[in-house]
């Protein structure tokens, strides 16, 4: 009997730069390629034979959008308008969901939405992605698509008698997504503070420490959220009193209390965070499974106060970049991210900025071992940028400021 190996092509590619990001960047560098899977990374020599790539592109390893709404990629623009409050954006985030809803075509379009979404980062260059997906949990979309996502299932309820059903909702589809697809990257999303009774959230959590998933949960989003936490008052108020959802003698979830749970899950992602405190910062600082997720153009839209990104990575903490949603953001370019920190935050390197978009990313979802940096062995999403003008010295700087020609995947057909 003859057995026939099929060895996946051999192919060379030789770039003005390379930036691995675990490595420095590697001028005329040349990446050996067998199919998808990255054989040999080293200096070009003379004499290396290989596919010049064109003049101005650099390779890296595709990005990381560590937050993202997908089920609203089908928007053209941001809802409501620049500067808006948290709850009046909320109020315009559920009118668009009842607009689904009365069409009779909420999971249908909703479906082709996220799909769109994957579409349309991965042409942005993102390889990696962590979504929230809202019940009912459809993950086809995410299983279709070539690039990989970490959907995190969302839950949210204020109401004491909306506990049981919401917890059983959930329980359900974790059973059943977790049971026959074991091994899949799917996380749990407890929504924020102001949208979850303290004993729905602690029940979310503990399913997420027992099953030792990642969690991700908004928090310190705006003032709004911090007035109605510490007094029970503001818009917040008005808008769940507004929903049926509010009861005075409640108990309410401080971010105190949130950041104490989310520190004892396996990962955690602190969504935003754009009013955490110093003390709340230092306290995040001495877990290094927790990480924040900046969100730079979505923050930017809402106007909020400077965000405290310096204070963040002078105490060591992880700091992973996220789009967001396109209710929030015109686009899913997390390119267009890395570019907005660079303009906020003249004082950090090109370098490190790419980092969060790329090996910070990775290590906040627990994937560092595949994603966010190129290495000998399985790295799915090696990218070309192809650049208008030369790259100089500097290739990430380069990368944030010029003008991009194209982009490109060298692992996939
Ligand atoms: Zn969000």
């Amino acid at each position: 009997m003859v057995i026939i190996v099929r060895m996946p092509t051999v192919q060379d590619f030789i770039a003005d730069w390379i930036l691995p990001i675990s490595e420095p960047p590697i001028r005329h560098g040349l990446i050996r390629m067998a199919g998808a899977r990255i054989v040999e990374i080293r200096e070009s020599r003379s004499g290396d034979k290989g596919i010049r790539l064109p003049q101005h592109a650099m390779i890296v390893p595709g990005f990381v959008n560590a937050h993202t709404h997908l089920e609203f990629s089908h928007l053209r623009e941001p809802l409501g308008q620049r500067g808006l409050g948290m709850s009046a954006w909320i109020r315009e985030v559920l009118r668009e969901r009842a607009r689904k809803a009365e069409i009779g075509e909420e999971v249908e379009s909703r479906r082709r939405a996220i799909s769109r979404g994957l579409d349309e980062s991965e042409r942005h260059g993102v390889a990696l992605l962590a979504d929230i997906s809202v019940a009912p949990w459809d993950l086809a979309p995410y299983r279709e698509s070539p690039l990989t996502s970490v959907p995190l299932l969302e839950q949210l309820g204020m109401r004491e008698d909306m506990i049981e059903s919401r917890q059983q909702e959930l329980w359900s589809t974790w059973e059943r997504i977790t049971g026959t697809k074991r091994g899949e990257q799917v996380g749990l999303s407890p929504h924020a503070p102001y949208s979850l009774h303290p004993r729905l959230f602690e029940s979310i959590m503990s399913l997420a420490i027992q099953e030792d998933a990642l969690v991700a949960m908004h928090l310190a989003e705006s003032r709004e959220e911090i007035q109605f936490l510490e007094t029970g008052h503001g818009p917040f108020r008005e808008f769940l009193t507004e929903l049926n959802l509010f009861d005075p003698a409640q108990r309410l979830c401080s971010i105190d209390y949130c950041l104490d749970w989310l520190s004892r899950a396996r990962r955690s992602l602190i969504i935003h965070g754009n009013y955490l405190q110093p003390k709340q910062l230092d306290w995040i600082s001495s877990f290094p499974e927790m990480s924040i997720v900046y969100c730079p153009r979505t923050h930017d839209y809402f106007g909020h106060e400077d965000y405290p990104l310096l204070e963040m990575l002078a105490r060591g903490i992880h700091v992973a970049i996220g789009t967001d949603s396109r209710a929030s953001n015109p686009d899913l370019d997390l390119l267009a991210e890395l570019r907005m920190v660079a303009a906020k935050f003249p004082e950090l390197s090109a370098a490190t900025i790419l980092e969060m978009g790329t090996v910070m990313g990775a290590e906040a979802l627990g994937l560092g071992h595949r994603f966010g940096a190129l290495r000998v062995g399985e790295t799915p999403g090696v990218l070309v940028m192809e650049l208008t003008d030369p790259l100089g010295d500097d290739p990430a700087a380069a990368l944030l400021h010029g003008r991009v020609k194209s982009r490109y995947w060298l692992d996939r057909t």
